[in-house]
């Protein structure tokens, strides 16, 4: 079995499979399984890569029947059953696809350019180093027009990536940047979260939605809504109806579709390029094939699964119960989804938790989070770290972690940055 991804999907597959008399090869482009709701931790400088991050190799240990190998895959074969990588390719009997999704920026080359995304390890280090570095740079500058802009931070997007990083970067910058800046101007600050609709959050009640809005403007956020951004030009954010914010910082938040690897099983993909799969998740003409989370178009009741981490995660359950059946020469069954909830923080004291019949905000919301996310943080070790952080964090209103810092390659020169590089593989 090869499956394509070591992300909630692929990892679960390769772990679910274990006692099966299969070899499994897992192949990845980057060598670790990232976490990725405290991704936006790691941009606002609270936490490392190395605590929401671990190497996949030390999470196959003691499966006897999985190996690992790092690569990207550039092409699939499915007559021919094989992958092709940029190291080689690999024969299948069955292939699991769980490749994720990437940032669309919806063919707007001035977004792709400019604005900031976040789906990556490397692209939350590149927006820490960034954010910081426009702050360090503020300091240098006289004119304050230009000062402000420097000081100006656009989120773009209100779900939850979005209004979690837009919390985030509000408390680094009046909690712990305050202080570490003791010549900054708060007034000269400005945290903008763009949404293109009229509410946050969309997947909320409506009662969580409007205490998401509250407990931003509290962290003093500005809200804009029916904020469509049409383009992004050194420093200046131009929205479809002619209002226009100076920000050198841009994020972008606001569209995914499914990883290019999806667009090689299929010529007509479903909404955001995801794969049609049979109820079952396999490609229809090809049922040794499998794809699963974010990669995969499942619909349920006549509803498209959404891209969460619960659906890769029971699909890669059911995709391994199915590979099982199939070596049986019993036929897989149709996926069914049981639906755990979703949540979003606001940063510290506030959260929104929608959990069945249960709906938290507030303190409650965000003790829930807390537990929620500490629980699901990838190893032992790392859970002790990341609570350690916050516990700090909370505590003495501190982030040990805001540091610039950028890899280079051996020969390269030095740079005072920005320029902050920007890993791109989105389109
Ligand atoms: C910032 C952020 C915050 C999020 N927060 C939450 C949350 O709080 N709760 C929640 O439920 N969901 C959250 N999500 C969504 C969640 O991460 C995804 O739904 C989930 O990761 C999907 O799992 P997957 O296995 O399909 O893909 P992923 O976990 O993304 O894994 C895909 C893997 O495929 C690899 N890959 C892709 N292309 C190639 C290639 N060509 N060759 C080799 N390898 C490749 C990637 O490197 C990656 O390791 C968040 C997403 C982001 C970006």
């Amino acid at each position: 079995v090869v499956i394509v991804g070591a992300g909630f999907g692929g990892l679960t597959a390769a772990r679910a499979l274990r006692r099966a008399p299969v070899d499994v090869l897992l192949v990845d482009r980057d060598n670790y399984h990232l976490f990725t709701p405290l991704l936006y931790q790691v941009a606002s400088a609270l936490l490392s890569p190395g605590e929401i991050a671990r190497p996949v190799r030390s999470l196959l240990r003691g499966f006897r029947n999985a190996t690992f190998r790092l690569a990207n895959v550039e092409s699939i074969d499915v007559a021919g059953r094989r992958v092709v990588t940029d190291r080689g390719e690999v024969d299948y009997h069955y292939l699991v696809v769980a490749a994720g999704s990437a940032t669309n920026f919806f063919g707007n080359r001035s977004l792709a350019e400019q604005a900031l995304p976040l789906k990556e390890l490397g692209e939350g280090l590149a927006l820490r180093n960034w954010v910081l570095s426009q702050f360090e740079a503020s300091r240098w500058e006289t004119d304050p027009v230009r000062r402000r802009r420097l000081l100006t931070i656009a989120v773009v997007g209100g779900g939850p990536t979005g209004v979690e990083l837009a919390g985030a970067f509000s408390e680094l910058i009046r909690i712990v940047l305050r202080r570490d800046l003791p010549d900054l101007d708060l007034n000269e600050v400005r945290v903008v979260l763009l949404e293109g609709s009229d509410t946050l959050l969309a997947a909320f009640d409506s009662g969580l939605r409007q205490a998401a809005d509250a407990a931003l403007r509290r962290k003093r956020v500005e809200i804009w809504y029916q904020a469509l951004v049409r383009s992004v030009d050194g420093g200046l954010v131009e929205l479809a109806d002619g209002r226009r914010l100076e920000a050198t910082t841009v994020v972008w938040t606001a569209g995914v579709r499914a990883a290019e690897v999806a667009g090689m099983l299929t010529e007509s993909p479903g909404s955001q390029g995801r794969v049609r799969v049979r109820p079952t998740l396999q490609l229809p003409a090809h049922p040794e094939v499998f794809v699963i989370g974010d990669a995969a178009a499942v619909e349920v009741r006549g509803e498209l699964l959404p891209m969460l981490i619960p659906v890769a995660m029971q699909e890669a359950k059911h995709c391994a119960r199915s590979i099982h059946r199939l070596l049986m020469e019993r036929e897989p069954e149709a996926f069914q989804y049981r639906d755990p909830g979703i949540m979003a923080t606001i940063g510290r004291n506030a959260a929104v938790a929608q959990l069945g019949p249960v709906r938290l905000a507030g303190f409650l919301g965000w003790l829930m989070w807390l537990g929620v996310h500490l629980v699901n943080v990838i190893s032992f070790r790392s859970r002790l770290v990341v609570l350690v952080n916050w516990a700090w964090d909370y505590l003495f209103y501190d982030r040990p972690v805001r540091l610039i810092v950028e890899a280079r390659a051996p020969g390269a020169g030095r740079s005072t940055p920005p320029p902050a590089s920007r890993r791109r593989r989105a389109g």
